[in-house]
C-alpha cells in the first residue's frame, strides 16, 4: 500500500479509513526461526491481549500450523478463546488461579500459572475434592517482584512434598526484569536465583526467557521459551537484533490536504503555528485508534510522524480522538493527496520508532491499535 493510491482498496468496505495488514506467513516464519534458535528447548507462543492486538482468531491457528504446541495467555477468558482455536495445545494462564476458577480451568484443560501459596493450596484442595490431579505451572520470583512466589514461600513449599501428589506440576517458570539490556548484571543474578529455587522443588521442566531473554543465550533457554513480541515482528532488545522480520503494517487515510497561512495554528489549543506557508494533511486516525496523544507536537518539537513513499512527515499540533494533522509541505506535490494512505507503522516507521516518538514502547503501540482499523490477513494457508 505504501506509495500506492489504489492497491487493496477494492477489497475494503467503502469508507474504510484505517488498515492493519498482518502477514501470517511471516508470523509463522518468526516462530520457526525462534524455535530453531533455542532447540532443543521447546518454543511456546505468548498470545495474550488478543495476540498482541493482531487477532488470536487468525494468529493462533497460524502458529499451531507452524508447529507451536504451547500457548500462554494472561486471562482465563483468553484461554477459553485459544482452546477453541487450538484443541490439542497446552495452554498456560499467567494470571494464575482466581478463587472459584478451578472448575473452568478443568473444563477447558488450561493450566494456571500458580503464583502464591494460597493458589497452590486451592488447586491441591480441588484435586483432592474431585479425585483429579490438575496440571499447573508454578511461578517463582527471581527478582522482578511482580507475580511469583518469593523465596521464603518456595522454601516452605519444599517442606510439603505431599502437595505434588495432588497437583501435576508441569512447569516452573520465572520472568526477567532487564533482559532487554544484555549487559545488565541482573540477568545473570536472576538466572542464578531461578536455578536455586528450582533445586528446592521436584524436578520439573523450566521456563525463563521471553523474547528479549532469548537473545541472552542458551543458558536462558531452559526447557521452554515464551516469546510474544518478537513473533509479531517486534525488536524487544535494545542491545541486540532479534532475527525476526516485521509482521504488521498500519496505514490510515488522508481525508484532506489544506493550505495554512504563516502564523495560523493547527488543532486544539493552538500548540503549533505555521512558520511558513504550509500544507497540512488531515489523517483519519487518532487516540481512539491507539495513536498516543503524547505524539502531539508543538513548535520546535517533532514527536509523532507518518510516512508517504518512505518519507517522514511530522505530526503538527495535537493528536485528537479521530484525527492526526501532519506537515506535508516538503513532499513532492502529488505525493500526498486526499484518499492516499499514510504509513503509521511499516518499513519507514517501525514499532519501536513509533513507540519512541510517543514516549512509549512498540509493545504499547501494537497492543493498543483499536477496533476501527480494518484487519487484513495475508498468507496463513
Ligand atoms: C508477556 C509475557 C511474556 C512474553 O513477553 P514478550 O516480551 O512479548 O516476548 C512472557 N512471559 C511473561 C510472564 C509475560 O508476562
Amino acid at each position: 500500500m505504501v506509495g500506492s493510491r489504489q492497491q487493496h482498496d477494492a477489497a475494503l468496505p467503502p469508507g474504510t479509513t484505517g488498515v492493519i495488514r498482518i502477514d501470517l506467513d511471516q508470523l509463522a516464519a518468526n516462530w520457526r526461526v525462534l524455535a530453531a534458535l533455542g532447540r532443543p528447548a521447546e518454543c511456546a507462543a505468548v498470545v495474550k491481549a488478543d495476540a498482541y492486538g493482531l487477532g488470536a482468531i487468525r494468529c493462533v491457528p497460524a502458529l499451531a500450523t507452524a508447529g507451536c504446541a504451547t500457548f500462554f495467555v494472561a486471562r482465563l477468558g483468553e484461554a477459553i478463546e485459544v482452546r477453541a482455536l487450538a484443541p490439542d495445545a497446552v495452554i498456560y494462564v499467567l494470571d494464575g488461579l482466581l478463587p472459584g476458577a478451578e472448575q473452568e480451568y478443568s473444563r477447558i484443560r488450561a493450566r494456571p500459572v500458580l503464583s502464591s501459596l494460597e493458589e497452590v493450596q486451592a488447586l491441591a484442595a480441588f484435586g483432592r475434592a474431585t479425585g483429579t490431579r490438575p496440571a499447573a505451572a508454578l511461578h517463582v520470583c527471581s527478582g522482578l517482584n511482580r507475580l511469583g512466589l518469593p523465596k521464603a514461600d518456595v522454601l516452605s513449599l519444599s517442606q510439603e512434598p505431599g502437595l505434588w501428589a495432588q497437583i501435576d506440576l508441569q512447569l516452573i517458570m520465572s520472568h526477567l526484569a532487564s533482559a532487554d539490556a544484555a549487559d545488565d548484571p541482573k540477568n545473570a543474578q536472576q538466572l542464578e536465583t531461578f536455578q536455586l529455587l528450582r533445586s528446592k522443588l521436584p524436578v520439573t521442566p523450566a521456563s525463563l526467557a521471553a523474547s528479549d531473554g532469548m537473545m541472552l543465550g542458551p543458558a536462558f533457554y531452559c526447557d521452554l521459551m515464551r516469546p510474544g513480541y518478537a513473533l509479531y515482528g517486534g525488536q524487544p532488545s535494545g542491545s541486540q537484533r532479534t532475527p525476526v522480520e516485521p509482521v504488521v503494517t498500519v496505514h490510515a487515510r488522508v481525508l484532506q490536504v489544506r493550505d495554512v497561512a504563516v502564523g495560523a495554528s493547527v488543532g486544539y489549543s493552538g500548540i503549533w503555528n505555521a512558520a511558513r506557508p504550509s500544507r497540512i494533511a488531515i489523517i483519519a486516525a487518532g487516540y481512539a485508534d491507539g495513536i498516543p496523544r503524547s505524539g502531539s507536537a508543538s513548535n520546535g518539537c517533532e514527536n509523532g510522524a507518518v510516512a508517504f513513499g518512505g518519507i517522514l512527515s511530522p505530526v503538527v499540533g495535537r493528536i485528537s480522538m479521530d484525527l492526526i494533522t501532519v506537515d506535508v509541505t516538503d513532499l513532492e506535490p502529488g505525493s500526498c493527496q486526499s484518499g492516499d494512505w499514510a504509513e503509521l507503522i511499516g518499513p519507514t516507521i517501525t514499532l519501536e520508532e513509533a513507540g519512541r516518538r510517543a514516549g512509549t514502547i512498540g509493545y504499547e503501540i501494537l497492543t493498543r491499535l483499536g477496533p476501527r482499523f480494518q484487519r487484513i490477513y495475508v498468507g496463513g494457508g
